[in-house]
């Protein structure tokens, strides 16, 4: 599945480049070995540049899926990000671009370079996972076609065995017409080493009218909408901004392809030829639009779910909890997007959210130690929320509506080492203490999970107190949340917004949870 990095023709200087450093493992370090000595403005791409109509650059950079010695530098050229066609204002062609990393920003000290081409039939996105790298290591990436140079990147490698700190932000649900990305802004100014983003990247609804209106107008269904929808979000500068500074580790949730779809199941959908038609688009463009590894999606759908480690301080565990997940219980017609209730055979019947085989990696992921912490990037609240008012509800799409399933991720749990779960899709920001039976407080804690804040999705805002005893905080509002990772404790912090219409708003800490190996048990307020 390896597609990255092959030579286009019409970019030689550039080729001879590649050559010098792709792929070459033991080269020396900055200066010494055969790293070309390219200097910030120079014409490397000597060949005539393709006759664009403007600056392609307008949906910026973004790098991702860190490594110790590799990570992923993604763009998608747009000139005219809100072309009808979904094109971004690209021809038909192939087109090649050339990428650099460096150690400086000024690109005096090139440390790998190369040219990628940008196909049509990958929404004219690359991706170039840059191999060979050192660990720890903080650079600097740009792009160029023809006389246009992209923004300047950040991104960093992971450290390897003792590693004393890894820092990270924890995003998700950033619905754009309902909020300004001020949390974005505030990201930037954090201590942070990568981003995780637990998905609803994009919402798939019709636009809402007004000043952050996206496109197209109708609901999002074919790869032209789909295209067309990420750019809307991907113009935006805060958002723009965090990609261009950290790494970004995404999963995904339900509404990269339609709110509440299970499987190949798409609410909505005319029939089920139409809900795969829908969901292959959705796929293709999220993959087109992400810095991932990978790719791209083929008949079989997307590995997302994956693993890697910060040397021996944490592993992470990124879950895929939509693709493979059988359709949630309490629907009389599967159909249904009733999401909120109870029913017999929520508890009756099995029922798997990962999917047989995701169930076997997570098992073998998780049972691999060497690292302090397991890190489990679960886009949906593992603990367990009870939502109703006078008798118990819950919502059947999390794990909730899987507990048997539930049963087995826990059992798995409970054999790693100082499991922490991070969670979002609920619209609020939350500390749980996760149980070994759920909505049974008498069972023991077995991991912290912290869920985080929408950046900007409409707030769930229901008090869940009353009846979740292993609710430790609830957090009525939007942000994010950091998570320091040290070998002696792991903290995590609420990062909330005033006001989530306004960009310029201010940003406060709403509780702050700490946690330390051998006991799962959180403090802190
Ligand atoms: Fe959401
Ligand atoms: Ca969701």
């Amino acid at each position: 599945m390896a597609r990255r990095t092959f030579l286009g023709g019409a970019a030689a200087a550039a080729a001879a480049l590649t050559l010098g450093c792709a792929n070459d493992d033991d080269r020396g370090d900055e200066g010494t070995g055969e790293g070309p000595a390219t200097t910030s403005g120079a014409p490397t791409a000597s060949a005539p540049g393709p006759d664009l109509p403007g600056d392609p650059f307008t949906l910026g950079v973004a790098s991702g899926d860190p490594l110790a010695d590799s990570v992923v530098l993604w763009t998608r050229l747009a000139p005219d990000p809100f072309a009808d066609d979904g094109s971004g204002g690209m021809p038909d062609t192939p087109i090649d671009v050339v990428w650099e990393v460096a150690r400086d920003d000024e690109f005096t000290s090139i440390r790998s370079a190369g040219v990628v081409t940008a196909r049509p039939d990958h929404g004219h996105s690359v991706h170039v996972d840059v191999t060979g790298l050192d660990a720890g290591t903080t650079l600097h990436y740009r792009f160029r076609v023809g006389e246009w140079t992209s923004p300047v990147g950040t991104t960093a490698t992971l450290a390897t065995a003792g590693t004393q700190r890894l820092a990270l932000a924890v995003v998700n649900c950033q619905w754009y017409e309902t909020g300004a990305y001020g949390a974005y802004r505030h990201l930037l100014d954090e201590d942070i080493d990568l981003v995780v983003h637990l998905g609803d990247y994009i919402y798939e609804y019709p636009a809402i009218e007004g000043d952050r209106a996206t496109r197209p107008a109708h609901q999002v269904r074919t790869l032209t909408d789909f295209r067309l929808r990420y750019a809307s979000y991907k113009v935006d500068e805060h958002l723009q901004a965090a990609h261009a500074r950290f790494p970004f580790v995404a999963t995904w949730d339900d509404h990269e392809v339609a709110n509440n779809y299970t499987r190949d199941l798409v609410p909505g959908a005319p029939d089920a030829g139409e809900a795969r038609t829908i969901r292959a688009a959705a796929y293709q463009a999220w993959w087109e639009n992400m810095p991932v590894r990978g790719g791209p999606p083929d008949t079989g759908g997307l590995r997302v779910y994956r693993d890697f480690a910060a040397g021996d301080l944490a592993r992470f565990h990124l879950m895929d909890q939509r693709q493979y997940a059988d359709v949630p219980p309490c629907r009389a017609n599967p159909d249904d997007t009733m999401d909120f209730g109870d029913c017999e055979d929520r508890t009756a019947l099995d029922r798997t959210l990962l999917g047989s085989d995701q169930e076997r990696w997570l098992g073998g992921s998780l049972g691999r130690g060497g690292v302090t912490w397991n890190i489990l990037a679960s886009p949906m609240v593992v603990a367990g929320v009870d939502a109703g008012s006078d008798q118990s509800a819950y919502y059947l799409e999390t794990w909730d509506g899987y507990p048997r399933a539930r049963e087995r991720l826990l059992a798995q749990m409970v054999e790693a080492d100082n499991p922490v779960i991070l969670s979002g899709d609920y619209h609020q920001g939350m500390a749980l203490d996760v149980h070994r039976v759920p909505h049974d407080p008498t069972s023991e804690v077995i991991a912290p999970e912290f869920m985080a804040p929408p950046i900007s999705s409409v707030l769930f805002s229901a008090d869940a107190g009353a009846r979740n005893p292993h609710l430790r905080q609830q957090v009525d509002a939007h942000g994010y949340m950091t998570v320091e990772i040290t070998p002696e404790a792991l903290t995590t912090r609420f990062r909330v917004l005033d006001d989530v219409n306004d960009a310029d708003t201010a940003i406060r800490t709403r509780g702050t949870w700490t946690v330390n190996p051998g006991n799962p048990t959180m403090t802190g307020a």
